[in-house]
Parts: structure tokens; C-alpha cells; sequence
């Protein structure tokens, strides 16, 4: 996943900072006085081979596709680890696949860490591309008026081979961390069998065992004609899940209509989904980035987001403010039709009539939970409702594990994280964001890990290509995220 879709159209503004930063009792000096970047600038040879990286990462076609292989990817990123001198012990390439072999690289801390370790996740998979498309070479690193071209370069091979660089000049220097930091390239987070993130948390949870992840795959700075605007950090996010709803009737001779048919079954089922709005929910997240935004609205909307952060919660003023689409699924659990599928021939009563529904679910419940949401929404016990997990399998009921209400954001993340961001792009407000769509983090906040999605990456609003066709990042971009994620690293592993 990436960009942030979700406060695309409502930037907070730069009085948003304060608010954040009284939130959690940053002490912020001044941001706006300062114009140049006062972090340590990533040296000539740093980054020419951050650039290697970068170059050999988009190179290396790792689509889900019989062309790609995740594989060929972390094997070259583990032979650059063991070159520079890893030890064994902390590179580990592992998956339940030949083709989908993760890694997992630990820089370890001095003696017996008192804190729990902090995870890099970063997904080295990436979305099909077609030359046929593109007006270069998508698996070529090409590098064009001030852009890099390539499939990855957003996302997101620009931040794996950003953190692959840091990894390497962080062991260079000797640093020693007082907690374990570790990097984890992951595969089959765009599609595929294999997802690396929830595969380790599962089989080998104590390889990837942390505090909190940091997950580049989200959250970033939005730049609007080169002006910095707003930085955002994905601090939670809903889970995704489809159900299939399937209508079926004894059929018959088109000519002899009955009241029994599966299409008007479903499609009735269907209306009163259309219909339905499920309760409306805040989190210490939304709650916060709401209370930010709040600050710079007026009039009515202003006084509406103030009032939905009473208690209770002033529910006329959510019904106003969810007329905003991004609001109103920011505000709650979202099933929606997608697909519809139903009948065999002109001439015949349909036998079978068949629909998915897409749910972006709250944080908090099961997609159990919400399949018998749907199946009392439909009040019909002869239409079924399964699970269709992502792997396309089809189940009676869903996985009752929830997705954990995610804590309020943490200082210990987001005061370095604001401190660098506004050392590289002054003034930038940094506001925590609940995501409406999904990433890898997931599987990390259902195992009750904080997961805080950040790429330093700072992008166009209207330049968002990931997964499209010609994707770039400008050079700059590259640079100052290289810059971030050193000092960033330093400051999480303590200096
Ligand atoms: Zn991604």
C-alpha cells in the first residue's frame, strides 16, 4: 500500500503540529524559524551505494508473476549484508516458499537490552507492470529529469533500499544500539500465497518480535508545487475482508416467473446493505488526528468535530461529517458491494445469484464479528454468507481474531520522528492518521505489536503512481528519506 489515501483531500494545517506535539508534550523550538536541514547529510559514497541498492532492487522483478521471483531480491540484499561483514546469526533468509524467501536482518545491541527490539518492516514484492504501458523499461532503474523510473520506485523499493543502505552504514560505523534494530524485506504483500510479514509473526515470531514496527509502506510527506504540507503517520489501520453472499433457487422455465428468485433475493439483500450504516467509533488515533483537524476548520464543520470528541459523542454532528466519504469510513466499519454475478441463460429462472462484499473493519472487531452483522443486516436464512480469505479461499465463518484498538500514538516514536521530519522540511506539521486501506502492518497490531507507518518520502499530492504506469520518485525525495531513516534508526536504537 501507499500513498496516503486518506487525508489526501484534508491536509491539516500547520497548526496541527502544536496541537500534536502538546499532545504528547514535545517540546517543539520554533520549526518554522528554521530553513535548513540540521540533520548529518548522507556522504557522497553513502549515497552511491543507497543508489546501487535502489538500482539492483528495481532490477530484480519480484511481481507475483511467473517472470518474478522475491527470492532473486533478498538474496542479493543478504550477500551485500554477509560482504560487509554480518554475522550469520543475525541474516536469516526464510520462507515457506522457493520463490518467496524473506529476510531478516538483526543489528544487535550491546549486553541484555532493557527494551524490547524495533522492526523495519518493509515489503521487497511489487505490482505487475507491462512494458506495453509504460514509456520505460518498468524493470530498468532509470534515471530522468531529477526522477528515478522504475516499478518500486514508490512503492516501495525506494524505502527497502533506503533501509538496506542504512543497515549496511549503521554496521560500517560500529554503531551499537542499546535494543536490538531489526530489518525484515518481506514478500506477497501486493498478492500471492506467501505473505512474509504474517508468515514470521506466526512461524518465527522471535526473529521479528518487537516493541513496535515502523513500516515504510505508508504515511509520508505530501507536497503540494514542492511546499512541504503535512507528514503523516499511519498509526493504525482497518482490516480488510470479503464475503461472499450467495442467493441460489430451484430455477425454472423463464416464462414461469415465481416470487422465488435468487437475483431479486440478492439483490433485495443487497438494498438493505445500501441502506444500512454500521455505529459510528473513534480510537485514541482518530480521536487525536481529529482533534487536530478541529483545530484549523471553522463553522460548522469545526464545531461538528469538536462535538463528535464529546462524551458522548454528539451523533447528529458524525451523521453531518460522514457525508464526507473519507470521514465516514474514518468513522466506522464500511461493507460495500463490489462484484455481482447470477444466472445461466436469457431464458431461465436464475439458479444462483452471487455478490461480494467488501468490509473495511474498525479496529476492534472480528470479521466473524461483521459476517453476522451482515448475515442480521440481510435477515434472510436462505441467502449464505462466507468468508473469502485473501488467498481466495471460501469458508463458512470468518477469523474471529480482532485487530487490536490501537494505543494512543508514542512519544518514544513520534517525538524523533517530528524533530527529524521538521529538521528536513521546517514547519511540516506531523499528524497521526488511522489508514481506510490496509498494509502488512496488520499482522504485526493483530499480534499486538504497535505498528507506525512512515516513509520520510515526500511526494506531489497529484504524483502518486504506485502501481501505475511510469511510477517515480524524484532523486531529492530519495536523498532526504536516506537522511531520515539514519538519524531516525539512531534515535530509536539511542544514540
Ligand atoms: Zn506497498
Amino acid at each position: 500500500m501507499r500513498p496516503n489515501v486518506f487525508s489526501r483531500n484534508q491536509a491539516p494545517s500547520p497548526i496541527a503540529v502544536f496541537a500534536l506535539a502538546a499532545c504528547f508534550g514535545i517540546a517543539l523550538s520554533s520549526p518554522v524559524a528554521a530553513s535548513q536541514s540540521s540533520l548529518p547529510a548522507t556522504s557522497a559514497e553513502d549515497r552511491a551505494l543507497a543508489k546501487a541498492i535502489f538500482k539492483e532492487l528495481i532490477e530484480i522483478n519480484t511481481t507475483d508473476t511467473p517472470l518474478g521471483n522475491v527470492t532473486t531480491a533478498t538474496t542479493a540484499m543478504q550477500k551485500r549484508f554477509q560482504d560487509a561483514g554480518f554475522a550469520a546469526e543475525d541474516v536469516h533468509l526464510l520462507g515457506p516458499d522457493a520463490r518467496k524467501m524473506n529476510l531478516v536482518v538483526r543489528i544487535k545491541a550491546v549486553g541484555t537490552p532493557a527494551e524490547k527490539p524495533v522492526v523495519f518492516l518493509c515489503h521487497i514484492d511489487v505490482v505487475e507492470a507491462l512494458r506495453a504501458d509504460w514509456s520505460t523499461d518498468p524493470f530498468q532503474f532509470v534515471e530522468k529529469d531529477g526522477y528515478y523510473y522504475g516499478r518500486g520506485t514508490q512503492d516501495m523499493k525506494d524505502s527497502d533500499a533506503a533501509l538496506v543502505a542504512t543497515f549496511l552504514r549503521l554496521h560500517r560505523e560500529g554503531y551499537k544500539p542499546k535494543r536490538d534494530l531489526i530489518l525484515a524485506l518481506t514478500a506477497d504483500e501486493e498478492g500471492g500465497k506467501f505473505n512474509g510479514a504474517d508468515w514470521l509473526v506466526k512461524e518465527h515470531r522471535d526473529l521479528v518480535d518487537a516493541a513496535y514496527v515502523i513500516n515504510p509502506d505508508s504515511g509520508g510527506v505530501e507536497l503540494d508545487h514542492g511546499r512541504a504540507v503535512v507528514a503523516d503517520v499511519e498509526a493504525t489501520e482497518k482490516v480488510y475482508s470479503d464475503f461472499q453472499v450467495t442467493a441460489v433457487d430451484r430455477g425454472g422455465h423463464s416464462s414461469i416467473p415465481r416470487p422465488d428468485n435468487a437475483i431479486y433475493e440478492l439483490t433485495t439483500a443487497l438494498n438493505k446493505l445500501a441502506a444500512y450504516s454500521f455505529p459510528f467509533e473513534m480510537n485514541e488515533v482518530t480521536r487525536t488526528y481529529f482533534k487536530n483537524l478541529a483545530g484549523q476548520e471553522a463553522g460548522q464543520e469545526a464545531a461538528d468535530m469538536h462535538a463528535i470528541l464529546g462524551t458522548p459523542p454528539d451523533l447528529a454532528a458524525a451523521a453531518r461529517l460522514s457525508a464526507e466519504p473519507s470521514f465516514n469510513s474514518n468513522f466506522r466499519t464500511t461493507c460495500v458491494a463490489t462484484r455481482l454475478s447470477g444466472g445461466h441463460a436469457n431464458n431461465a429462472l436464475p439458479q444462483t445469484a452471487q455478490a461480494n462484499v467488501n468490509c473495511r473493519i474498525f479496529p476492534g472487531h472480528s470479521p466473524e464479528e461483521i459476517r453476522q452483522v451482515l448475515v442480521g443486516v440481510f435477515g434472510d436464512d436462505k441467502l449464505t454468507v462466507k468468508y473469502v480469505s485473501d488467498a481466495g479461499e471460501v469458508s463458512n465463518t470468518a477469523p474471529e481474531r480482532k485487530a487490536m484498538a490501537p494505543p494512543a500514538p508514542i512519544k518514544e516514536v513520534f517525538e524523533p520522528l517530528t524533530r527529524l521530519t521538521q529538521a528536513i522540511w521546517p514547519g511540516t506539521p506531523v499528524t497521526p492518521v488511522m489508514e481506510n486501506g490496509a498494509s502488512d502492518s496488520i499482522y504485526f497490531a493483530q499480534a499486538g505489536i504497535p505498528c507506525y507507518g512512515y516513509s520520510a518520502i515526500a511526494l506531489e499530492r497529484d504524483d502518486d503512481r504506485a502501481h501505475g504506469q511510469d511510477e517515480r520518485l524524484p532523486v531529492d525525495s530519495y536523498w532526504k528519506s536516506l537522511d531520515f531513516f539514519y538519524s531516525f534508526a539512531k534515535a530509536l536504537g539511542g544514540e
